[in-house]
Protein backbone atom coordinates (compact mmCIF):
# COMPACT_ATOMS: atom_id res chain seq x y z
CA UNK A 1 0.00 0.00 0.00
CA UNK A 2 1.84 3.34 -1.10
CA UNK A 3 -1.28 5.98 -0.52
CA UNK A 4 -5.14 5.15 0.74
CA UNK A 5 -7.83 8.35 1.08
CA UNK A 6 -9.07 8.66 5.00
CA UNK A 7 -12.47 6.67 3.37
CA UNK A 8 -10.22 3.84 1.79
CA UNK A 9 -8.58 3.31 4.91
CA UNK A 10 -11.33 3.34 7.36
CA UNK A 11 -13.43 1.12 5.12
CA UNK A 12 -10.09 -1.37 5.79
CA UNK A 13 -10.36 -0.91 9.20
CA UNK A 14 -13.81 -1.73 9.32
CA UNK A 15 -14.39 2.34 11.26
CA UNK A 16 -16.18 5.23 10.45
CA UNK A 17 -14.15 8.00 8.34
CA UNK A 18 -15.27 10.68 11.21
CA UNK A 19 -13.66 8.60 13.74
CA UNK A 20 -10.44 8.38 11.73
CA UNK A 21 -10.68 12.24 11.08
CA UNK A 22 -11.04 12.82 15.47
CA UNK A 23 -7.74 10.28 15.46
CA UNK A 24 -6.34 11.93 12.81
CA UNK A 25 -6.21 15.63 14.77
CA UNK A 26 -5.13 14.34 17.80
CA UNK A 27 -1.85 12.95 16.16
CA UNK A 28 -1.61 16.87 14.83
CA UNK A 29 -3.16 15.87 11.01
CA UNK A 30 -5.83 17.83 9.63
CA UNK A 31 -7.20 15.65 7.18
CA UNK A 32 -10.63 15.59 4.94
CA UNK A 33 -12.43 12.05 4.20
CA UNK A 34 -11.00 12.73 0.52
CA UNK A 35 -7.26 12.76 1.86
CA UNK A 36 -4.57 10.78 0.87
CA UNK A 37 -2.28 9.43 3.58
CA UNK A 38 0.76 8.46 3.22
CA UNK A 39 2.15 4.80 4.14
CA UNK A 40 4.12 6.17 7.42
CA UNK A 41 0.70 7.82 9.00
CA UNK A 42 -1.31 4.71 6.86
CA UNK A 43 0.71 2.48 9.49
CA UNK A 44 0.64 4.69 12.67
CA UNK A 45 -3.44 4.60 12.48
CA UNK A 46 -3.57 0.79 11.92
CA UNK A 47 -1.26 0.37 14.28
CA UNK A 48 -2.89 1.96 16.51
CA UNK A 49 -5.75 0.14 16.15
CA UNK A 50 -3.66 -3.11 16.38
CA UNK A 51 -3.87 -4.40 12.87
CA UNK A 52 -0.45 -4.70 10.97
CA UNK A 53 0.01 -3.49 6.88
CA UNK A 54 0.49 -6.21 5.38
CA UNK A 55 3.86 -6.64 3.24
CA UNK A 56 3.06 -5.01 -0.37
CA UNK A 57 3.31 -7.76 -3.38
CA UNK A 58 6.58 -7.94 -5.05
CA UNK A 59 5.63 -6.02 -8.02
CA UNK A 60 8.58 -7.53 -10.43
CA UNK A 61 6.78 -11.10 -9.53
CA UNK A 62 3.45 -9.17 -11.33
CA UNK A 63 5.50 -10.05 -14.71
CA UNK A 64 5.89 -13.81 -14.43
CA UNK A 65 7.04 -13.83 -18.26
CA UNK A 66 10.23 -12.07 -17.27
CA UNK A 67 10.60 -13.38 -13.91
CA UNK A 68 13.79 -15.49 -14.02
CA UNK A 69 14.66 -18.27 -11.81
CA UNK A 70 17.88 -18.69 -10.25
CA UNK A 71 18.70 -22.44 -9.74
CA UNK A 72 21.46 -24.02 -8.52
CA UNK A 73 23.55 -26.25 -11.27
CA UNK A 74 23.09 -29.43 -8.91
CA UNK A 75 19.34 -28.91 -8.95
CA UNK A 76 19.10 -29.48 -12.38
CA UNK A 77 17.78 -32.71 -13.88
CA UNK A 78 17.22 -34.07 -17.17
CA UNK A 79 14.38 -33.45 -18.66
CA UNK A 80 12.47 -34.63 -21.94
CA UNK A 81 12.85 -32.95 -25.22
CA UNK A 82 9.91 -31.05 -26.38
CA UNK A 83 9.39 -31.55 -30.29
CA UNK A 84 6.79 -30.07 -32.75
CA UNK A 85 6.54 -31.36 -36.05
CA UNK A 86 6.69 -28.70 -38.98
CA UNK A 87 6.70 -29.37 -42.76
CA UNK A 88 3.94 -28.63 -45.90
CA UNK A 89 0.87 -29.20 -46.07
CA UNK A 90 -0.23 -33.05 -47.29
CA UNK A 91 3.31 -33.80 -46.33
CA UNK A 92 2.74 -36.09 -43.62
CA UNK A 93 2.66 -34.22 -40.06
CA UNK A 94 -0.49 -35.71 -38.51
CA UNK A 95 -0.37 -38.94 -39.88
CA UNK A 96 3.27 -39.05 -38.19
CA UNK A 97 2.10 -37.34 -35.14
CA UNK A 98 -0.47 -40.33 -35.19
CA UNK A 99 1.48 -43.05 -36.06
CA UNK A 100 4.19 -42.31 -33.23
CA UNK A 101 1.20 -41.86 -30.62
CA UNK A 102 -0.56 -45.02 -31.38
CA UNK A 103 2.54 -47.05 -32.31
CA UNK A 104 4.25 -46.16 -28.75
CA UNK A 105 1.15 -45.11 -26.35
CA UNK A 106 -0.44 -47.58 -26.85
CA UNK A 107 2.82 -50.14 -26.46
CA UNK A 108 3.46 -49.24 -22.70
CA UNK A 109 0.08 -48.18 -21.61
CA UNK A 110 -1.88 -51.31 -22.21
CA UNK A 111 -5.66 -49.83 -22.74
CA UNK A 112 -4.83 -46.41 -22.40
CA UNK A 113 -7.04 -44.16 -24.51
CA UNK A 114 -5.23 -41.46 -25.70
CA UNK A 115 -7.22 -38.00 -25.72
CA UNK A 116 -6.47 -34.61 -27.53
CA UNK A 117 -4.83 -32.43 -25.44
CA UNK A 118 -2.61 -30.72 -27.93
CA UNK A 119 0.33 -32.68 -27.15
CA UNK A 120 1.30 -36.35 -26.10
CA UNK A 121 4.54 -38.20 -24.85
CA UNK A 122 5.65 -41.24 -25.76
CA UNK A 123 8.32 -42.99 -24.39
CA UNK A 124 11.42 -45.39 -26.06
CA UNK A 125 14.52 -46.84 -24.61
CA UNK A 126 12.97 -45.91 -20.69
CA UNK A 127 13.22 -42.12 -22.12
CA UNK A 128 10.48 -39.83 -22.54
CA UNK A 129 9.82 -37.78 -25.77
CA UNK A 130 6.90 -35.10 -25.92
CA UNK A 131 5.32 -33.75 -29.11
CA UNK A 132 3.12 -30.67 -29.44
CA UNK A 133 0.04 -31.73 -31.26
CA UNK A 134 -0.68 -28.09 -32.63
CA UNK A 135 0.33 -27.12 -36.14
CA UNK A 136 3.71 -26.47 -35.82
CA UNK A 137 3.40 -23.05 -37.82
CA UNK A 138 1.17 -21.79 -35.27
CA UNK A 139 2.88 -23.24 -32.33
CA UNK A 140 6.08 -21.10 -33.40
CA UNK A 141 4.29 -18.30 -34.73
CA UNK A 142 1.52 -17.75 -32.06
CA UNK A 143 3.48 -18.94 -29.45
CA UNK A 144 7.21 -16.78 -30.76
CA UNK A 145 4.58 -13.71 -30.93
CA UNK A 146 4.12 -13.79 -27.43
CA UNK A 147 7.34 -14.54 -26.14
CA UNK A 148 7.05 -18.02 -25.07
CA UNK A 149 9.62 -20.49 -26.47
CA UNK A 150 8.73 -24.14 -25.93
CA UNK A 151 10.13 -26.31 -28.57
CA UNK A 152 13.47 -28.01 -28.12
CA UNK A 153 13.74 -29.91 -31.39
CA UNK A 154 11.96 -29.52 -34.83
CA UNK A 155 10.71 -32.59 -36.96
CA UNK A 156 10.82 -31.03 -40.54
CA UNK A 157 8.44 -33.24 -42.86
CA UNK A 158 8.87 -33.46 -46.13
CA UNK A 159 7.31 -35.79 -48.58
CA UNK A 160 10.18 -37.65 -50.35
CA UNK A 161 7.78 -37.55 -53.60
CA UNK A 162 6.77 -33.78 -53.61
CA UNK A 163 10.29 -32.26 -52.11
CA UNK A 164 10.82 -28.94 -50.79
CA UNK A 165 7.98 -26.72 -50.75
CA UNK A 166 6.82 -22.61 -49.67
CA UNK A 167 5.93 -23.69 -46.01
CA UNK A 168 8.76 -26.13 -45.94
CA UNK A 169 11.28 -22.86 -46.88
CA UNK A 170 8.87 -20.93 -44.09
CA UNK A 171 9.30 -23.99 -41.34
CA UNK A 172 12.88 -23.60 -41.67
CA UNK A 173 13.04 -19.92 -41.17
CA UNK A 174 11.08 -20.12 -37.80
CA UNK A 175 13.27 -22.93 -36.53
CA UNK A 176 17.26 -20.94 -37.67
CA UNK A 177 14.93 -17.77 -36.54
CA UNK A 178 14.27 -19.42 -32.63
CA UNK A 179 17.59 -21.19 -32.50
CA UNK A 180 15.99 -24.93 -33.07
CA UNK A 181 18.01 -28.16 -34.28
CA UNK A 182 16.37 -29.66 -37.00
CA UNK A 183 16.04 -32.86 -38.02
CA UNK A 184 14.50 -34.12 -41.47
CA UNK A 185 11.88 -36.72 -41.24
CA UNK A 186 11.73 -37.94 -45.37
CA UNK A 187 8.32 -39.17 -45.44
CA UNK A 188 6.29 -41.19 -47.94
CA UNK A 189 9.68 -43.58 -48.43
CA UNK A 190 6.75 -45.77 -49.48
CA UNK A 191 5.46 -44.04 -52.53
CA UNK A 192 7.06 -45.43 -55.86
CA UNK A 193 7.57 -41.35 -56.94
CA UNK A 194 9.86 -41.38 -53.45
CA UNK A 195 12.91 -39.52 -54.32
CA UNK A 196 14.90 -38.91 -51.14
CA UNK A 197 18.29 -37.91 -52.58
CA UNK A 198 16.32 -35.64 -54.15
CA UNK A 199 14.79 -33.90 -50.87
CA UNK A 200 18.46 -33.63 -50.19
CA UNK A 201 19.56 -32.17 -52.61
CA UNK A 202 17.42 -29.41 -52.32
CA UNK A 203 17.93 -29.22 -48.56
CA UNK A 204 21.65 -28.45 -48.90
CA UNK A 205 20.60 -24.63 -50.46
CA UNK A 206 18.85 -23.97 -46.97
CA UNK A 207 21.83 -25.46 -44.90
CA UNK A 208 20.79 -28.73 -44.17
CA UNK A 209 23.50 -30.86 -45.06
CA UNK A 210 22.98 -34.92 -44.01
CA UNK A 211 25.76 -36.04 -42.56
CA UNK A 212 26.67 -38.33 -45.25
CA UNK A 213 27.35 -35.29 -46.86
CA UNK A 214 29.53 -33.74 -45.18
CA UNK A 215 26.78 -32.31 -43.31
CA UNK A 216 25.11 -31.88 -39.62
CA UNK A 217 21.95 -32.66 -40.34
CA UNK A 218 20.35 -35.92 -39.49
CA UNK A 219 17.88 -37.32 -42.16
CA UNK A 220 15.91 -40.12 -41.21
CA UNK A 221 13.56 -41.96 -43.95
CA UNK A 222 10.48 -42.60 -42.95
CA UNK A 223 7.05 -43.84 -43.78
CA UNK A 224 4.16 -42.18 -41.38
CA UNK A 225 1.81 -44.53 -43.41
CA UNK A 226 3.61 -47.95 -42.71
CA UNK A 227 5.43 -46.97 -39.56
CA UNK A 228 8.73 -47.67 -41.24
CA UNK A 229 11.81 -45.56 -39.68
CA UNK A 230 9.44 -44.25 -36.99
CA UNK A 231 11.75 -45.91 -34.57
CA UNK A 232 14.88 -44.36 -35.86
CA UNK A 233 13.52 -40.91 -35.93
CA UNK A 234 12.66 -41.22 -32.19
CA UNK A 235 16.11 -42.51 -31.53
CA UNK A 236 17.26 -39.56 -33.28
CA UNK A 237 15.22 -37.52 -31.64
CA UNK A 238 17.00 -38.66 -28.13
CA UNK A 239 20.38 -38.01 -29.65
CA UNK A 240 19.50 -34.59 -30.28
CA UNK A 241 17.97 -34.45 -26.92
CA UNK A 242 21.30 -35.30 -25.51
CA UNK A 243 23.73 -33.01 -27.37
CA UNK A 244 21.20 -30.35 -26.05
CA UNK A 245 21.69 -31.40 -22.36
CA UNK A 246 18.12 -30.10 -21.60
CA UNK A 247 17.44 -29.54 -17.75
CA UNK A 248 14.85 -28.31 -15.44
CA UNK A 249 14.23 -28.25 -11.87
CA UNK A 250 11.57 -30.51 -10.48
CA UNK A 251 11.80 -29.47 -7.13
CA UNK A 252 10.26 -26.26 -7.43
CA UNK A 253 6.66 -24.55 -8.04
CA UNK A 254 6.19 -25.11 -11.47
CA UNK A 255 6.14 -22.67 -14.61
CA UNK A 256 5.67 -22.80 -18.22
CA UNK A 257 3.27 -22.53 -20.69
CA UNK A 258 -0.43 -22.39 -22.15
CA UNK A 259 -0.64 -25.19 -25.12
CA UNK A 260 -4.22 -24.75 -25.86
CA UNK A 261 -6.72 -23.68 -24.16
CA UNK A 262 -11.09 -23.22 -24.25
CA UNK A 263 -14.18 -23.02 -22.53
CA UNK A 264 -15.87 -27.00 -21.38
CA UNK A 265 -19.13 -26.54 -21.03
CA UNK A 266 -19.11 -29.00 -17.96
CA UNK A 267 -15.79 -28.23 -16.63
CA UNK A 268 -15.33 -24.93 -16.57
CA UNK A 269 -12.21 -23.39 -18.46
CA UNK A 270 -9.91 -26.28 -19.47
CA UNK A 271 -6.37 -25.61 -20.34
CA UNK A 272 -3.73 -27.66 -21.69
CA UNK A 273 -0.19 -26.52 -19.88
CA UNK A 274 3.41 -27.87 -20.74
CA UNK A 275 5.31 -27.50 -17.64
CA UNK A 276 8.72 -26.29 -18.32
CA UNK A 277 10.17 -25.85 -15.09
CA UNK A 278 9.22 -26.88 -11.38
CA UNK A 279 6.21 -29.80 -10.50
CA UNK A 280 2.90 -28.52 -10.82
CA UNK A 281 -0.19 -30.50 -8.44
CA UNK A 282 -3.42 -30.47 -7.70
CA UNK A 283 -4.13 -28.21 -5.09
CA UNK A 284 -1.15 -25.29 -6.38
CA UNK A 285 -2.20 -21.66 -6.93
CA UNK A 286 -1.76 -20.66 -10.08
CA UNK A 287 -1.66 -17.44 -12.63
CA UNK A 288 -1.91 -18.21 -15.91
CA UNK A 289 -1.65 -15.60 -18.68
CA UNK A 290 -4.21 -12.88 -17.58
CA UNK A 291 -6.02 -15.21 -15.22
CA UNK A 292 -5.48 -17.07 -12.09
CA UNK A 293 -7.14 -20.08 -10.19
CA UNK A 294 -6.40 -23.05 -7.81
CA UNK A 295 -5.19 -26.19 -9.72
CA UNK A 296 -8.40 -28.32 -9.23
CA UNK A 297 -8.08 -31.34 -11.34
CA UNK A 298 -5.13 -32.74 -13.66
CA UNK A 299 -5.47 -35.20 -16.90
CA UNK A 300 -2.68 -36.63 -18.82
CA UNK A 301 -2.78 -37.44 -22.37
CA UNK A 302 -3.75 -40.50 -21.80
CA UNK A 303 -6.79 -39.37 -20.26
CA UNK A 304 -5.69 -40.20 -16.51
CA UNK A 305 -5.93 -38.07 -13.57
CA UNK A 306 -2.49 -37.42 -12.12
CA UNK A 307 -1.75 -35.68 -8.77
CA UNK A 308 1.52 -33.90 -10.06
CA UNK A 309 3.74 -33.12 -13.43
CA UNK A 310 7.10 -32.51 -14.05
CA UNK A 311 9.03 -30.48 -16.36
CA UNK A 312 7.96 -30.95 -20.22
CA UNK A 313 5.01 -33.11 -19.21
CA UNK A 314 1.79 -31.43 -20.74
CA UNK A 315 -1.06 -31.48 -18.48
CA UNK A 316 -4.80 -30.71 -18.97
CA UNK A 317 -5.75 -28.43 -16.10
CA UNK A 318 -9.21 -26.88 -14.41
CA UNK A 319 -10.18 -24.71 -11.98
CA UNK A 320 -9.47 -21.32 -13.87
CA UNK A 321 -10.96 -18.64 -13.47
CA UNK A 322 -11.35 -17.64 -17.14
CA UNK A 323 -9.91 -19.26 -20.14
CA UNK A 324 -5.99 -18.13 -21.07
CA UNK A 325 -4.70 -18.07 -24.46
CA UNK A 326 -2.10 -20.51 -25.82
CA UNK A 327 1.02 -18.95 -25.62
CA UNK A 328 0.44 -17.15 -22.01
CA UNK A 329 2.84 -18.19 -19.21
CA UNK A 330 1.93 -19.38 -15.85
CA UNK A 331 3.12 -19.61 -12.41
CA UNK A 332 2.55 -21.58 -9.74
CA UNK A 333 2.39 -19.88 -6.23
CA UNK A 334 2.82 -20.94 -2.50
CA UNK A 335 -0.17 -18.97 -1.27
CA UNK A 336 -3.73 -18.48 -2.55
CA UNK A 337 -3.64 -14.92 -1.89
CA UNK A 338 -0.73 -13.90 -3.63
CA UNK A 339 -1.90 -16.16 -6.86
CA UNK A 340 -4.85 -13.86 -6.37
CA UNK A 341 -3.60 -10.27 -5.78
CA UNK A 342 -0.85 -11.43 -8.80
CA UNK A 343 -3.31 -12.26 -11.30
CA UNK A 344 -5.96 -9.75 -10.72
CA UNK A 345 -2.95 -7.09 -11.32
CA UNK A 346 -2.76 -8.68 -14.34
CA UNK A 347 -6.18 -8.76 -15.26
CA UNK A 348 -6.86 -5.10 -15.06
CA UNK A 349 -3.61 -4.78 -16.60
CA UNK A 350 -4.71 -6.99 -19.43
CA UNK A 351 -8.14 -5.12 -19.84
CA UNK A 352 -6.39 -1.81 -19.92
CA UNK A 353 -4.56 -2.79 -22.53
CA UNK A 354 -7.42 -4.05 -24.73
CA UNK A 355 -9.78 -0.85 -23.44
CA UNK A 356 -6.56 1.08 -25.24
CA UNK A 357 -6.68 -1.12 -28.16
CA UNK A 358 -10.87 -0.83 -28.70
CA UNK A 359 -10.11 3.05 -28.63
CA UNK A 360 -7.13 2.72 -30.82
CA UNK A 361 -9.16 0.75 -33.54
CA UNK A 362 -12.63 3.01 -33.29
CA UNK A 363 -10.57 6.08 -33.53
CA UNK A 364 -8.97 4.57 -36.91
CA UNK A 365 -12.21 3.55 -37.90
CA UNK A 366 -13.52 6.91 -37.36
CA UNK A 367 -10.76 8.08 -39.53
CA UNK A 368 -11.86 5.64 -41.94
CA UNK A 369 -15.47 7.05 -42.07
CA UNK A 370 -14.15 10.76 -42.89
P1 LIG B 1 -0.36 -32.78 -43.21
O1 LIG B 1 -1.15 -31.79 -43.98
O2 LIG B 1 1.11 -32.48 -43.28
O3 LIG B 1 -0.83 -32.95 -41.80
O4 LIG B 1 -0.52 -34.18 -43.97
P2 LIG B 1 -1.42 -35.44 -43.59
O5 LIG B 1 -0.84 -36.19 -42.44
O6 LIG B 1 -2.82 -35.01 -43.47
O7 LIG B 1 -1.21 -36.35 -44.89
C1 LIG B 1 -1.62 -35.95 -46.16
C2 LIG B 1 -1.90 -37.17 -47.00
O8 LIG B 1 -0.71 -37.92 -47.19
C3 LIG B 1 -2.90 -38.13 -46.38
O9 LIG B 1 -3.73 -38.65 -47.39
C4 LIG B 1 -2.02 -39.23 -45.80
O10 LIG B 1 -2.66 -40.48 -45.75
C5 LIG B 1 -0.89 -39.27 -46.79
N1 LIG B 1 0.36 -39.73 -46.17
C6 LIG B 1 0.94 -39.26 -45.05
N2 LIG B 1 2.06 -39.94 -44.79
C7 LIG B 1 2.21 -40.85 -45.76
C8 LIG B 1 3.19 -41.87 -46.05
O11 LIG B 1 4.18 -42.06 -45.35
N3 LIG B 1 3.00 -42.61 -47.17
C9 LIG B 1 1.93 -42.43 -48.00
N4 LIG B 1 1.84 -43.22 -49.05
N5 LIG B 1 0.99 -41.51 -47.76
C10 LIG B 1 1.13 -40.73 -46.66
MG1 LIG C 1 -2.32 -31.93 -40.77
Amino acid sequence: VESLTVAELAKKLHKEPSELIKKLMFLGVMATINQELDKDTIELIANDYGVEVEEEIVIDVVDIESYVDEDKEEDLKERPPVVTIMGHVDHGKTTLLDSIRHTKVTEGEAGGITQHIGAYQVETNGKKITFLDTPGHAAFTTMRARGAQVTDITILVVAADDGVMPQTKEAISHAKAAGVPIIVAVNKIDKEAANPDRVMQELTEYELVPEAWGGETIFVNVSALTGSGIDELLEMIQLVAEVEELKANPDKLASGTVIEAELDKGRGPVATLLVQSGTLKVGDPIVVGSTFGRVRAMVNDLGRRVKQVGPSAPVEVTGLSDVPQAGDQFRAFADEKTARQIGEARMSRHREANLAQNTKVSLDDLFNQI
